[in-house]
Order: structure tokens, then sequence, then C-alpha cells
């Protein structure tokens, strides 16, 4: 599943090709569950930006009444190319705009995937019901401290993975966040210093950064970035998926079950 980085790439790769001026749009038979709203019906225009709300692009055109909002989903991405997409990629690209130079594509084989066409009212309305996500400024050590504060008894890793406070992070985004926190998975959260808050935000940053250097991380083969590449981001894992730690090179990595989920942690670094 794209996660916040993956997402970060995109929109950045995307960024270098705009202003795009769109010529011709048309979609697949298949976008029912995918197209949610449908404010207007987008023939042709121009892409000023692609910005980054959490998971959700937002799209704006020069037409200022008009946005398009993109989730992608278990498997979407959007994919620029020089011509409309062949073979398999082609029969799972659901949006298509087709620009003077290039063609931008939204391609999603399980289609999980969510659109959504507003005017700008409704975007509006629909910008207030996005929660703040980790990777914005708000989200510092002293707002982390306060949801610990908050729900004292939880443990650290599965916490994590509520949208509700932790917005955009994945299962293994967790596992890393823990690591370079140097904190084990299991911690009761109430256990956890401002120290420990101010880490956790360092280790958010690193991790969404340095990931968004190697372009996204891919596990199983799933994610494609905007150019239809691997991410190499998984090279920048310290735990998740390693058989050694990477943060000293010498520890086994222990693998274990943590509500549910993969969860994978030095027994050296992590305290
Ligand atoms: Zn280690």
């Amino acid at each position: 599943m794209p996660e916040l980085p993956e997402v970060e790439t995109i929109k950045s790769q995307l960024s270098d090709f705009l202003p795009m001026k769109i010529i011709k749009t048309s979609f697949s038979d298949k976008t029912s569950r995918l197209i949610r709203q449908q404010d207007f019906v987008i023939k042709d225009g121009i892409i000023t930006s692609i910005s980054r709300k959490g998971k959700f692009l937002i799209f704006r055109f020069e037409n200022e009444n008009h946005f398009l909002i993109s989730h992608l989903g278990m498997s979407g991405t959007w994919r620029i190319s020089d011509q409309k997409l062949q073979g398999l990629e082609a029969k799972h690209a659901h949006i298509i705009f087709e620009g003077d130079s290039k063609v931008l594509s939204y391609v999603d084989p399980r289609r999980f995937g969510l659109a959504y066409f507003l005017n700008k009212n409704n975007y509006e309305l629909k910008c207030q019901s996005f929660p703040i996500d980790i990777s914005e400024n708000a989200f510092d050590a002293n707002h982390i401290f306060k949801i610990f504060k908050t729900y004292p008894n939880k443990t650290l890793k599965p916490f994590l993975l509520d949208q509700k406070h932790f917005s955009g992070v994945g299962n293994y985004i967790a596992s890393e966040i823990c690591a370079r926190a140097r904190l084990l998975p299991n911690r009761q959260v109430n256990t956890l210093s401002k120290k420990d808050c101010n880490n956790i935000k360092a280790a958010i940053d690193l991790i969404i950064y340095g990931a968004i250097k190697g372009s996204g991380t891919t596990f199983g083969g799933g994610y494609r970035d905007a150019f239809g590449e691997k991410g190499e981001g998984v090279n920048h894992l310290v735990v998740f998926h390693q058989q050694t730690c990477q943060l000293c090179k010498k520890t086994e990595v222990i693998k274990s079950n943590l509500g549910g989920r993969g969860t994978f942690h030095c027994p050296r670094c992590q305290k």
C-alpha cells in the first residue's frame, strides 16, 4: 500500500511536469467505485500544481473552481509517460489525461483508490475532514506527548498504527519509528518521556524524508512510482524485514507479532 513517503515521491515526481496542459481526458469503464464525487466533468484545462495532504494528492487547475483529490488506495499510482500506456498498465489505467507532450494516467489494478472531482466549496468542506498527519510541522514532540498522556495505557507500536491519532503511519513505518527512536515496540506509552517524543518526531522526519530520497518503498513488487519504477526506499530500513539491525550492524532483528501485525525490533538498540 502506498504510504506517506510513497505518495510524497509521486507528488514530487509529477510536479516536475507542471503546469501540464490537458488536451483530452478519458476514463475506463471501471470507475464507478473509484470516482466518488464529480462536481464537474473534466475535458481539458491546465493542471497547475499537485500538493499532498496526508495520503491524499490534491490537483489544482487553472480553473480555480476545479479540484481533484486522489487517494491511491492499495495499489494506485499516477504514471507519467510519453505515450498512452500499453498492455497490462493500459488495462488498469482508469483516468487518462492526455497533454501535448506527456500522458498522465491513474493506474490502479485493485481499484481501491478514490477520486473526487470537486468545486471549490466542496473541496474546502472535504479538506476540513482531513486529520493532521505525522508529516506536518504541527505534529511535533509536544503533540505526541499530549497524545500519550491522554491514552496512557496504550502499547507504543500498535498505537502508532491508530490513524485517528497518527494519520499516515503504516505497519513498516511504525516498526521503523520505534527502531530509530530506540524504543521497544511493546513499551507502554505512559513510560515515555518528552525526550522520547523528541526522538519519535526526529525518527518520523528521517523515515519520511529518507524514504523520499529513495523514491518510496516497495514490498512484494506492489508499489510503482510515477515513472513505473520500484522504489528503493527499502535500502533505508533499519529493522523492518532486515536480518541484522542496520543501526548497530551486529544484532539479529527479532520478529514478533504485536496487535496482530508483524513487528521487527533490535533487542540491543531498543530499550
Ligand atoms: Zn541494533
